[in-house]
């Protein structure tokens, strides 16, 4: 069948649903009309009053604009049936001069994305149909108010004609009249306005480059309905590929190929009067989760009046009691039930009330913050709705983030010198901007600012995503910046009338007071209260409680449960008893990586260096006796703090030259002496010391002498640090503890390597063991960080009973990338030039994702009881946890902070790769 690029939503000329469906649930539909055709359909299938209309599809945008924008052969012919068939359903024809067919032209990608087109209303108006609508309305100022405010928005969203010209004519005609407010100006105002605003058509259009619109080689504004439907459809379809659009999906990880559909839809109008009204509207609280409905509609006002914050809203709740909306305002209530019912899921929905007729003319998955996901993801499996694997999958790890980012002392005192919104919760502490550029600039210089707006609009998305916080002295709960802050979970406080911003000179005097604040000056903004506060609050980390510690206990019981797929483990990568016990906390079930390393620095930095320069022998032993007795300590600080969960230390990982003093530093001493005039026997001793410091430097120290290279250099490091750890583990057994070390050979290549030091790890455990009258059992095993030893697995895993996959250098080594020199340097423009999908050192490659699969099908080839978990940076990363799973890995493990984070992502990943959540029952 030839493709179909065109569906139909609503009722015909009988009032019966002839709705076309691209899919047999919405979330398949959605790629093929978007989110938005697919949920109208949705909503029309399910008998809510849509006005009718239809979608082209996103395939349709993408064949356009890959064809350089050129609409494939046949799909004009095809809307033009839909068109045709459009108008015969509602008995009008576009343009009309008696009774004209108006209509909207709405993009709708299948991701609701701000930075998209906005939308245009009342198409197919022109000089002739404005007189039909006035004859059929009987209202002479509702034609001329549709009609200028068509050319306002086709000239401005169409043909890109910047909008201030429309506003300052707008301002122009108040003053000539003497009035305050638009709805004061009278028809025949509007109509002196349309006939300006087409002025301002065609001065600012570029007739060579829209020869469509300059017949005569002047631009005009468009007369024919169908041309100027054709170019919206266009715009949209353009819309795609705008720098803000694509900012938004690289900000979102939304795939660039997918598209936008258009939805042409036949207009209600909001603003005929006091009956008539528009509003936007959540379910339930999508800020804090609270079971209410939560919205503002607008009395008299159409479209975007009500998100732009232009005039002060209405609350929801207050709808079902205004004078001729009651009973909009109770279909209205019915409907978010209906909605919930169908959907089991929180829903935003966009309304227009025609003389008291409701009409439904979006809905959606709710965006909301990480605190509302939460609780309602709770409630809903309270109410019966869903099930507790369906609640899982309900919050994003990512998100969750944003619970665990750190919260205003709860003992600081606070100097509240205003009060707003609370849009989107989470604390923020920053310097005060005022424009986005400032936000982008103090962001690049590393010092955190909020961006305080007036209200913003889609070209501030860059300020909003460089800002800790944001923070407006307009708008409601549904406005821009309230909407986009809670996508991105950024703090927001929106509507603090009390500030009175001067963007321009950079100030902000608040009222009632006679603060003014300047751009640099320091402020808070609390989104969970709405406060503003003047200066530094102290943060605190919060703690694991109430809902999130239910819903990741759920997880854990996903994720330990054998009859739904492997077990998956979550450690935490950490070496000091702190980070130990914080991990804990957070739910880790051992310790994935504890590097040593950070044990050889600050006091003991002296002591690793006499070891490895001291000539006598006699020196070199007291050296490793004292490493002995620190390493000893620190070890039985370690296992005390995971008592009875798995430790896995890593033995000495980095470059002996890094524990060393700086050659460099050290000829300068050297200098110095002689300057000095020291002794000749002093002299020689500081010259040969630096000779022994310079011989250590390397380089390439990443690869060279490290890991077990060092240790099979100087076994007598790897013996100290393997009888540290036995001891410590021996003592505690003494104790009545029950300390499980094991122990991790890093940078292994070969499999004799691995040989070699597994033997004297053995032999020292065996002697420790002897000497103690302690039985130990510690297993041996390895990291899988270089390529060879992924590819040698098989071999490899004879001598080990665990791996664990180090991402960092498997994908530094992989790729051949050196980090330190390449996330600066070229990383970000491989991004934009797409020759890398994402940073590979953030979320595992598909190709490095090989080498890991090579690596645990040959350990677990040479030993079927071989444990394999990663402790990369990626092990903490949700996007990588997906793929860790399906490669077979055991456990991920992760900084403390992330644990919880991938508790949860490790839970959906078993339930993505085991057939889904299951439903209630099932
Ligand atoms: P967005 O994707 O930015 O939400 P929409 O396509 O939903 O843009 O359009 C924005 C607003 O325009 C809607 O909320 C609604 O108020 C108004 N609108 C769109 N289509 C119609 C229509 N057919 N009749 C009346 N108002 C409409
Ligand atoms: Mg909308
Ligand atoms: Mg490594």
């Amino acid at each position: 069948m030839a493709e179909k690029h065109v569906y139909k939503f609503g009722v015909d000329e009988n009032g019966n649903n002839v709705t076309e469906v691209a899919g047999k649930t919405v979330d398949e539909a959605k790629w093929i009309t978007g989110g938005k055709g697919a949920n109208l359909a949705e909503m029309a299938n399910i008998g809510l009053p849509v006005p009718p209309g239809f979608t082209i599809t996103c395939q349709t945008c993408v064949a356009y604009s890959s064809a350089g924008n050129v609409w494939p052969d046949g799909v004009l012919d095809e809307i033009d049936v839909y068109r045709k068939d459009l108008e015969k359903r509602m008995g009008k024809k576009l343009g009309d001069k008696d009774d004209p067919l108006l209509v909207s032209v709405r993009s709708g990608a299948p991701f609701s994305m701000p930075g998209m087109m906005d939308t245009v209303l009342n198409l197919g108006l022109n000089d002739d149909s404005v007189q039909g609508l006035i004859k059929k309305t009987n209202n002479e100022r509702f034609g001329w108010d549709s009609y200028r405010r068509f050319v306002q928005m086709f000239s401005d969203v169409v043909m890109g004609v910047d909008g201030q010209l429309f506003e300052d004519a707008i301002n122009e005609k108040k003053e000539e009249k003497g009035v305050k407010l638009d709805t004061e100006l009278t028809a025949e105002d509007l109509k002196d306005l349309t006939a300006t605003f087409k002025e301002i058509f065609a001065k600012n259009v570029d007739s060579q480059a829209h020869p469509e619109v300059a017949p005569n080689g002047v631009a005009e504004f468009p007369q024919d309905p169908y041309l100027q439907l054709r170019l919206a459809e266009q715009a949209v379809f353009g819309s795609w590929n705008t720098p803000r659009a694509i900012l938004y999906r690289k900000q979102n990880k939304i795939d660039d190929t997918l598209g936008t559909a258009v939805n042409v839809q036949v207009m209600v109008f909001g603003n005929m009067g006091s009956t008539s009204a528009t509003g936007v509207a959540f379910t339930r609280n999508p800020a804090d989760g609270t079971n209410e409905r939560y919205g503002d509609f607008l009395v008299n006002a159409q479209g975007e009046d009500v998100v732009a914050g232009i005039r002060n809203t209405e609350p929801i709740a207050d709808l079902p009691k205004t004078p001729g909306l009651e009973q909009a305002g109770k279909d209205l209530y019915r409907v978010f039930e209906i909605l919930e019912d169908h959907y089991a899921d929180m829903m935003d929905l966009e309304f227009t009330i025609q003389e008291g007729k409701l009409w439904m003319l979006q809905t959606r998955v709710g965006k909301r913050t990480a605190l509302s996901a939460l609780k309602v993801a709770m409630q809903m499996v309270d109410e019966g709705r869903i099930s507790k694997e369906q609640a899982i999958m309900r919050v994003a790890p990512a998100q969750l983030d944003q619970l665990l980012h750190p919260q205003f002392d709860p003992k600081a005192k606070l100097d509240v010198v205003a009060k707003g919104m609370n849009a989107s919760p989470g604390a923020a502490v920053g310097a005060v901007v005022f424009s986005s550029d400032a936000a982008v600039h103090y962001h690049n210089i590393e010092k955190p600012c909020i961006l305080v707006r007036w209200e913003t609009t889609p070209d501030d998305l860059k300020g909003m995503v460089a800002a800790e916080g944001i923070l407006t002295s307009h708008g409601g709960k549904t406005s821009h910046a309230a909407v986009i802050a809670r996508g991105m979970g950024a703090p927001c406080v929106c509507g603090a009338e009390a500030l009175k911003i001067d963007a321009k000179a950079k100030e902000c005097a608040i009222t009632g007071t006679d603060i003014v604040l300047h751009e640099g000056d320091v402020i808070s903004i609390n989104g969970t209260t709405g406060d503003v506060i003047l200066g530094e609050v102290p943060l605190v980390r919060p703690e694991l409680t109430g809902d999130l510690e239910t819903i990741l206990e759920w997880a854990d019981d996903v994720r330990h449960d054998a009859s739904r797929g492997r077990l998956f483990g979550v450690r935490a990568n950490a070496d000091n008893p702190a980070d130990a016990k914080l991990s804990r906390d957070f739910g880790a079930e051992g310790i994935g990586l504890d590097r040593t390393e950070h044990m050889f620095l600050g006091d003991r930095k002296q002591i690793i260096q006499t070891f490895i320069l001291a000539d006598r022998t006699g020196d070199k032993q007291t050296a490793l006796g004292q490493l002995l007795k620190a390493q000893t300590d620190d070890f039985l600080g370690m296992f005390e703090a995971m008592d009875g969960k798995t430790v896995i230390v890593r033995l000495l990982d980095p470059p002996l030259h890094e524990f060393l003093d700086n050659p460099r530093d050290y000829a300068v001493a050297l200098a110095h002496a002689e300057d000095r005039g020291e002794n000749e026997t002093q002299l020689k001793a500081r010259r040969d010391m630096l000779a022994r410091l310079d011989s250590f430097q390397e380089a390439n120290p990443m690869l060279g002498l490290r890991g077990c290279r060092l240790g099979i250099v100087y076994p007598e490091l790897t013996e100290m640090q393997v009888r540290a750890i036995a001891g410590a583990a021996a003592h505690l057994k003494k104790r009545g503890l029950d300390p499980r070390p094991e122990i991790m050979v890093p940078l292994v290549g070969t499999w004799q390597e691995l040989k070699v030091e597994r033997d004297q790890i053995e032999e020292t455990i065996a002697s420790v063991s002897e000497q103690t009258g302690v039985d130990l059992d510690i297993p041996v095993g390895c990291m899988i960080e270089i390529p060879r030893a992924a590819v040698t697995a098989d071999e490899i895993g004879k001598y080990a009973d665990f791996f664990s996959f180090g991402t960092n250098d498997l994908t530094q080594m992989g790729f051949g990338y050196s980090r330190d020199d390449v996330e600066g340097a070229f990383v970000p423009l491989y991004l934009k030039k797409k020759i890398l999908k994402s940073n590979p050192f953030e979320t595992l490659d598909y190709g490095i994702a090989k080498l890991v699969k090579m690596g645990v099908e040959g350990g677990h080839e040479a030993n079927d009881k071989i444990v394999c978990g990663v402790c990369g940076e990626t092990g903490g990363d949700p996007d990588s946890i997906q793929m860790y799973y399906d490669l077979g890995l055991d456990y991920v493990s992760c900084s403390p902070y992330r644990v919880p984070i991938a508790r949860l992502a490790g839970a959906q990943a078993k339930i993505n790769s085991n057939g889904g959540p299951k439903k209630i029952g099932e």
